[in-house]
């Protein structure tokens, strides 16, 4: 996509007002950009409503004239710091995008090592690369709102930006995935022998694994009260071991198990 120069749009002889967004990607798999890029039913009405001054996935030009900055990734080396406090200097508003960006995602595994030289040596043998423990855009610098998932669903997103450049308030679930799993009458995976994070995690995907048989990893983090330790209780009396249930709390880093 190539960026149309900057175009005041009118609705019924009124200029509209759209904030020019930036897209930022730091440690990431940039699955969270990519869903955005893939939104083709309606990518149209979405840069209807803001300008995209910034994207490197998507586009060629660069503009540091931005008001909303997306930050998809964790950061995990000092010139990441650096970046990420020009940006914040930089935007009104910063949005943390995706899990590891949120609270460090499937990154901060490697943070259960002590030892990160040993874990760089596995990992990249002969070809070491600058990578040091991973902390969330948060740890970092104040952000203004956080967008879950891995990856983000891209409705949400564009319900999230819409709500922005109307003014309107963000409401983003508090309650847990299984309320929507019940509304999508699925059967409950525990009564399969599956485990599943539903009870705990924040709602907002639509139960995305559940409806396709797949327990919840928990990848929006925890819902609010979300009671970790009995959550450990019943899955222990559902007879999961230690090991499946730490595997499964400590996946994504939004929940905090030690
Ligand atoms: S949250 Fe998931 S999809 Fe998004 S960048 Fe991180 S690993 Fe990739
Ligand atoms: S499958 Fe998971 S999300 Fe659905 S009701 Fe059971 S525990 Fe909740
Ligand atoms: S069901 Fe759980 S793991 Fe799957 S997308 Fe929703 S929050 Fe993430």
């Amino acid at each position: 996509m190539r960026a149309k120069k900057a175009d005041t749009k009118t609705y019924l002889g009124i200029p509209l007002y759209r904030p020019k967004v930036a897209f930022f990607e730091f440690s990431s798999c940039e699955g969270c950009q990519l869903q955005m890029v893939n939104n083709e039913n309606t990518l149209l009405d979405f840069l209807s409503l803001v300008e995209v001054v910034n994207f490197r996935e998507a586009m060629t030009e660069r503009s540091d004239a931005y008001e909303i900055a997306f930050i998809e990734g964790s950061i995990t080396r000092d010139d990441e710091v650096k970046r990420l406090k020009a940006i914040r200097k930089n935007a009104k508003v910063l949005v943390a995008l995706g899990s590891c960006a949120c609270f460090g995602g499937v990154n901060q595994l490697k943070n259960r090592f002590k030892n990160l030289e040993w874990v760089k040596k596995q990992v990249y043998g002969k070809h070491p690369i600058d990578t040091g423990a991973v902390r969330a855009v948060g740890d970092v610098v104040p952000v203004n709102l956080m967008i879950y998932g891995c990856p983000i669903k891209k409705e949400e997103v564009e319900k999230i930006v819409l709500d922005l450049a109307l003014g309107k308030s963000i409401v983003v679930p508090q309650y847990p995935v299984c309320m929507e799993c019940k509304a999508n009458e699925n059967i409950c995976l525990f009564d399969l022998g599956e485990p599943c994070l539903g009870p705990i995690t924040r709602a907002g995907c639509n139960s995305w694994c559940p409806n396709s048989g797949a327990g919840c990893w928990g990848c929006r983090g925890p819902a609010e009260d979300a009671n970790v330790e009995y959550m450990k209780k019943i899955m222990k009396e559902k007879g999961f071991s230690e090991k499946t249930i730490l595997e499964r709390l400590d996946c994504f880093g939004g929940f905090k198990t030690k």
